[in-house]
């Protein structure tokens, strides 16, 4: 959680004390970031632990004003273990205009997240907040809060801190699009086979955000996202793919 507070800071995905993050331990208890503190100089002292129910269990700090966010997550979804809640400037700008990333624009992203949906607005620390996000919390992985930010969850706080990067990362790719003027969206046989992995890949549990290589000329590691396992999964299930269209139509 320390590491990844300061990877939001660093990437400029908050400002101030913006945003928080949560793990599940265990059944019965969750790790939250404390309230008021910059990410980026979070320590591991400072973390507080809270029941189901939000109740303090250890810890010195007030807890995030956001955990009523972060346990209706854990409620819905059991196979979720971690989340995060930031501000990243694109993204948020989306939420602010009041569109979401519902656009089939980019394959990576259509096959790691479907599509990134805007739950209506709520006060932050309110009820309204959670009412507005239930809805979409079972069947989404990432959404756009309106006028506020984005929350990302997943089977860990690295895969959840990933969705955040790919959901600020595709609005960037997006806005560009509407710079552009022009939008040219995934669509028919091409979409469907992407639905269709998405599918495969969540009942395996194989979706995995990204998988880091080492060493490109300049001796970086260099994070290479899914397009080659990706296209080898359909080259290598085409056919399966295929006759699944057929059945399907
Ligand atoms: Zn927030």
């Amino acid at each position: 959680m320390v590491h990844f507070g300061h990877m939001l800071h660093q990437r400029g995905y908050v400002a101030a004390t913006d945003g928080n993050l949560s793990v599940r331990l265990d059944d019965e208890r969750i790790m939250v970031t404390p309230t008021c503190m910059s990410k980026s100089m979070l320590r591991t002292s400072d973390m507080v632990v809270v029941d189901l129910e939000g109740r303090r269990l250890a810890g010195n700090r007030d807890v995030s004003s956001e955990l009523a966010m972060h346990l209706l997550i854990y409620r819905l979804r059991a196979d979720v273990k971690g989340i995060v809640h930031a501000h990243p400037p694109t993204a948020t700008g989306f939420a602010a205009a009041g569109l979401p990333l519902n656009q089939p624009l980019v394959c990576e992203v259509v096959i790691g997240l479907g599509s990134i949906p805007l739950a209506k607005y709520g006060t932050p620390g309110t009820p309204e907040l959670s009412d507005a996000l239930e809805p979409l919390i079972p069947q989404y992985d990432a959404i756009l809060m309106s006028n506020h930010g984005v929350v990302a969850y997943a089977d860990t706080l690295h895969h959840a801190y990933m969705k955040m990067e790919t959901v600020e990362h595709f609005a960037q790719i997006a806005l560009v699009t509407h710079l552009l003027g022009r939008q040219q969206p995934l669509e028919g046989e091409d979409l469907e086979k992407l639905k269709l992995a998405r599918s495969r890949y969540q009942s395996t549990g194989a979706i995995q955000p990204c998988s880091i290589v080492a060493g490109n000329d300049h001796g970086r590691l260099q994070t290479r996202p899914t397009p080659l396992r990706l296209e080898n999964a359909i080259r290598t299930r085409g056919k399966d793919f295929r006759s699944q269209l057929k059945a399907n139509s």
